[in-house]
């Protein structure tokens, strides 16, 4: 088990659904289509949430993916 923390500055996302695409297990739209972290804490301006289990490799493939890279992955 790996556990580590995804974060999204939501103050930069530009709703462009790559993010949960890719990964909805992780990422899921608001009722703007800006991304928050799934069962995270969420406000305007950030989501984080915190998980313990094999797929951080997704979680990485999204923060890659993001094309203004406000998403960042941490293992802890
Ligand atoms: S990929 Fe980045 S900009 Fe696009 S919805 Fe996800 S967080 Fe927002």
């Amino acid at each position: 088990m790996i556990r580590y923390k995804i974060e999204i500055d939501r103050t930069g996302c530009i709703a462009c659904g790559v993010c949960y695409s890719l990964n909805p297990s992780h990422f899921e739209p608001d009722e703007e289509g800006k991304s928050t972290v799934v069962g995270g804490e969420t406000d305007a301006k950030a989501s984080s949430g915190v998980f313990e289990d094999e797929e951080i490799e997704n979680a990485r493939d999204a923060e890659d993916s993001c094309p203004v890279s406000i998403i960042t992955v941490t293992e802890l």
